[in-house]
């Protein structure tokens, strides 16, 4: 069965799309030495006509070029397709409430240039804030490779907030930002000789799923545990993203209804017990109370991967791994068969920026 028919109904062609393409890249992005047509077929389920299709117009656009032929297998040698990562680059934003990080990033997904601005969502009055990026945007981009194609810039920011329109909606404590044309100011201030023709806007867990190697099937949880705690979901290989875009807030189910009082006013949010227990200082606790909530996550999607990050999770790395691969363990009736894979983001610190950067290669590419 290819792998269109496996994908849940409802999901639009261009996400599609965007995906299959994505995917190709991202198994060449882990072949140094390239590979064949056949081999991409057979890795992603997609049918050899479909992977035709894809790299056809990857080659048209130079982003891929063929790389000599492979080991004969009795039949005739096959030719080998390789990335060129210095082909195309996108800009990648973390906007944090007190610190913002602005990186470039290659196709290959090597960080080529990375900064940190003191300043973010809480330093100030909007205008000035994106003002400030629009800046460490423009640096970045004339910091790019010769010949590479600047394929556009996302920002990676706390939700909640409208993928589809770009805009803020009441992020916790930060009443300026409430209905903020984030993305279209952004847009509107970068200077037009800089030829960025793409700015997106996404939750910061939804990108940060995005930053580690795509996997070609099953679905992969990011949770994040920093000032706030979410998640990003990929089900199937795609983002999820829900009808108003606002899918994720993982921290506020309720687990403990006379619990602590919660950012969002409600009490016994699973991210009001985990800040509690950090402001005791007791992140065992917390780690307990994440895998508790992430063992519910596994049950309710089926989740094969949980990927984790968010300064709390580094302070304390190992302590939250144990925590959460425990939970799960003790709460899936078949372990055995319902194996879950449980580590640390790759990207690390950089996860969301390198996520955001990584949106905009993914969905560039399918576009073309
Ligand atoms: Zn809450």
């Amino acid at each position: 069965m290819g792998r269109m028919e496996r994908r849940p109904a409802g999901a639009n062609l261009a996400g599609l799309r965007d995906h299959n393409a994505a995917l190709v890249l991202s198994l060449l992005r882990a072949r140094a030495e390239g590979g064949s047509r056949v081999q991409l077929a057979a890795q992603t389920g997609l049918t050899p006509q479909a992977v035709s299709k894809i790299v056809g117009r990857l080659l048209a656009d130079g982003l891929v070029v063929e790389a000599g032929r492979g080991e004969s297998t009795g039949g005739k040698p096959r030719t080998l397709l390789a990335l060129r990562p210095e082909a195309g680059c996108a800009v990648g934003i973390e906007l944090d409430r007190q610190r913002s990080t602005i990186l470039l990033l290659d196709l290959a997904g090597t960080t080529l240039r990375r900064r940190s601005v003191d300043i973010g969502l809480a330093s100030g009055e909007p205008e000035r804030v994106v003002g400030a990026l629009a800046k460490g945007v423009s640096q970045a981009v004339r910091a790019a490779p010769d010949g590479a194609k600047v394929l556009g810039v996302g920002v990676g920011c706390r939700g909640p907030l409208d993928y589809e329109t770009g805009t803020l909606h009441r992020p916790a404590g930060l009443p300026a930002w409430d209905g903020f044309p984030l993305r279209g100011l952004l847009e509107s201030l970068l200077d037009a000789s800089l030829d960025v023709p793409n700015v997106l806007l996404d939750k910061d867990t939804n990108v940060a799923a995005l930053a580690a190697p795509a996997a070609v099937s099953g679905s992969t949880a990011y949770l994040h545990l920093a000032d706030g705690l979410g998640a990003g979901l990929l089900l199937n290989g795609a983002v999820y993203r829900g009808a108003r875009t606002n899918a994720g807030e993982f921290g506020h189910q309720v687990l403990q209804p006379d619990g602590p009082r919660c950012t969002c006013g409600a009490r016994g949010c699973l991210e009001a017990l985990c800040m509690a227990a950090l402001a005791d200082d007791d992140p065992r606790t917390a780690a307990r109370w994440l895998g508790i909530g992430a063992a519910n996550l596994v049950r309710l999607l089926d989740i094969d991967r949980i990927l984790l990050g968010g300064h709390q999770i580094f302070a304390s790395p190992d302590v939250y791994l144990r925590a959460v691969a425990d939970q799960i363990a003790e709460h899936l009736p078949e372990p055995e068969w319902q194996s879950v894979q449980v580590s640390l983001t790759p990207a690390g610190a950089s996860a969301v920026a390198v996520g955001a950067a990584q949106l905009v290669i993914d969905s560039a590419l399918g576009g073309i």
